[in-house]
């Protein structure tokens, strides 16, 4: 069979269905297929950050998480332990950070969510399924291999013990850490590919009276010959205890259902009703594809980057991949802009995965402080004796030290750089030519601003309507100071080249979110700003413009990749 789409999607992960859904609102043609028959049945991934929950708004899809979120005030802990209801050595209290709260919104319309990932992928085929009409995903579909041309590639297709051809124009690798796409593009990944071994115990319960008693969202457990963690993906519902493992010394097989059984009492510490829902293991690693484009093949979520959870960062980065890269597809499909704006996908997205792998092992690395509190890293023997000591002495002194080394860990959990999505230094916006105020001082690294590279910042254009939710995923929004609207409809007009749409919408300085307004953002002299459909700014207004058409063009065609300038060709490159 031979079938010609725009884009053909591989694997119908959260990356894959985020792309999907992304394509039809854009009004693309595509195909999805997945390997496995059905979605992931258990979860892994259950931070959703406030970014990501800004891009799930964005494609309506944010109040059906909320509703399977788990509560704020269960959300907010994380625990060091012995077991879950054993001696606890430390727990950060998460309150008022990181836009975890619905009353936090200085930041963002919206704030973080945990919902576990067997929970999400329900939610956004469902959504995808309601904006297409019918379920596009072809369950039972391995992509084999591909092999691409000047107008697109052909993908060998296998379902059952047929294997037939898919003709599309572009390719996009959704598919996971092992991914087809990237083998067959020939994209190396870098990086080490195994930094420590897991077995995954799923189990069912209603963990509440645990809860009520130590209210948490991740247990980090430690005690002789146990370590690893346990993560309440549902306060009732499911949960899964993350054991460290060496496969070598003891064999993922060894671990039949009495072991894990035996692993989980040890976990939970007292007597709980629970099923074992599933045993699986996977490798933690810190690994990069080298390029995330090669020519009309491009990678997505894990398949282009693998951090360990530490962080909860690997959904959240495919997240940002398919956000930034789906405008710029829709517009090179459409003609709307040059191939080379393909490029500016690696050029952005890359970066964010390097930082977002280096803090992943910077996280993983800095709970060595913990080990080394309670003597771990010296053997079972001195570990057993630190317990035995903290457990006969509330007072120990050791206590201290260990609350301290917990301390340490906020940056973890609690990070507004990675939080939010960050500014990029260099992509497909044009510098800016004029300082742009930062009235709100920078908070863990994160700064709000007009600057180009930044995403819009959050400000309330009316009640319930936020900025963000002015945007067209297939048009630029030029938002410009009230009262210069017709100029710029004017100079929007005069534009000759074919680029996408151009919406206007006139702000006001009083326009505000609970910790800056408009004005504060503009400084003195209000400008206008050029805002991609992804929701970063590309141009703004410099001091003193004479002709706003030529302006305008100029920043498109820059913005596109359509310039003949050399300053956008350079950076694309
Ligand atoms: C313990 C744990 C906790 C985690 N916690 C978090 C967290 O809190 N927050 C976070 O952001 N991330 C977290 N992650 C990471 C997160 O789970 C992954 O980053 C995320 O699942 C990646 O999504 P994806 O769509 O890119 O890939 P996947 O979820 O791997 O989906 C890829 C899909 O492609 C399919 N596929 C593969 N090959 C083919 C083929 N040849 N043809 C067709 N289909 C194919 C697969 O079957 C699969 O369904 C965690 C991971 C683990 C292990």
């Amino acid at each position: 069979m031979s079938h010609q789409t725009d884009i053909l999607i591989v694997g119908a992960g959260p990356a894959g269905l985020l792309a999907a859904i992304m394509a039809t609102q854009l009004g693309l043609s595509f195909e999805i297929i997945e390997a496995r028959d059905g979605l992931h049945p258990e979860p892994s991934a259950h931070v959703l950050k406030t970014h990501s929950m800004e891009v799930y708004r964005r494609i309506g899809v944010a109040d059906a998480i909320f509703e399977e979120s788990t509560p704020e005030e269960l959300q907010r802990c994380i625990v060091w332990c012995e077991s879950l209801t054993g001696l606890c050595y430390g727990r950060l209290d998460l309150s008022g950070k990181k836009g975890l709260s619905p009353r936090f919104t200085r930041i963002s319309p919206v704030y973080s969510a945990n919902v576990p990932q067997n929970i999400l992928e329900p939610l956004l085929k469902a959504r995808l399924v309601d904006l297409r009409g019918s379920d596009p995903v072809r369950f039972g579909h391995r992509l084999v291999d591909f092999t691409q041309d000047d107008a697109g590639v052909s993908a060998r297709v296998q379902c059952g013990e047929t294997v037939h051809e898919l003709r599309a124009r572009y390719i996009i690798g959704a598919d996971g850490a092992g991914s087809s796409v990237r083998r067959s593009a020939g994209i190396a990944m870098d990086g080490p590919p195994a930094l420590a071994h897991f077995l995954a115990i799923h189990i069912r319960s209603d963990a509440m009276p645990i809860l009520a008693r130590h209210p948490g969202v991740v247990f980090f457990v430690r005690a002789p010959a146990l370590s690893g963690f346990f993560i309440v993906h549902q306060p009732v519902g499911s949960q899964v205890f993350m054991l460290r493992i060496d496969p070598e010394a003891d064999p993922v097989e060894a671990f039949d259902e009495a072991r894990c059984r035996e692993i989980v009492d040890r976990v939970i510490g007292c007597a709980h009703d629970y099923s074992i829902t599933s045993v699986g293991n996977w490798v933690m690693s810190a690994q990069i594809a080298r390029h995330y484009r090669a020519g009309r093949a491009l990678l997505v979520g894990d398949a282009g980057h693998r951090f360990p959870p530490t962080g909860g960062l690997g959904l959240n980065t495919g997240v940002e991949d398919v956000e930034n890269l789906m405008w710029k597809l829709n517009a090179v499909i459409r003609g709307k802009a040059g191939t080379d704006l393909l490029d500016s996908y690696e050029q952005e997205c890359r970066p964010i995965a390097v930082r977002n792998t280096e803090q992943s092992v910077r996280n993983n690395d800095r709970m060595q402080i913990i080990e080394t509190a309670l003597g771990g890293d010296r053997g079972d023997a001195v570990l057993a004796e630190t317990i035995g000591q903290l457990r006969a002495d509330e007072a120990h002194p050791q206590f201290a030290t260990l609350h301290a080394a917990v301390e340490n860990q906020i940056d973890h959990f609690a990070f507004l750089e990675l939080e939010m999505a960050a500014r990029l230094p260099d992509g497909a916006f044009v510098p800016p030519c004029r300082a742009v105020p930062t009235p709100v001082p920078p908070l863990e690294g994160y700064q709000p601003g007009f600057e180009p590279g930044n995403h819009v910042p959050h400000f309330w254009l009316a009640p319930g309507r936020a900025a963000l939710d002015a945007l067209r995923s297939d048009a630029f929004t030029l938002f410009v100071p009230v009262g210069t609207e017709a100029l710029w409809r004017a100079a929007a007009d005069a534009v000759d080249g074919d680029y996408l749409d151009l919406d206007i919408i006139a702000l006001d300085g009083t326009m505000r979110s609970d910790q800056a307004s408009v004005a504060d953002y503009w400084g003195a002299d209000p400008f206008a700003l050029l805002v991609r459909p992804d929701g970063r700014i590309g141009w703004i207004e410099p001091p003193g413009l004479a002709d706003r058409a030529a302006a305008l063009e100029d920043a498109l065609a820059r913005i596109g990749c359509r310039a003949t300038g050399p300053a956008i060709q350079e950076r694309v490159a």
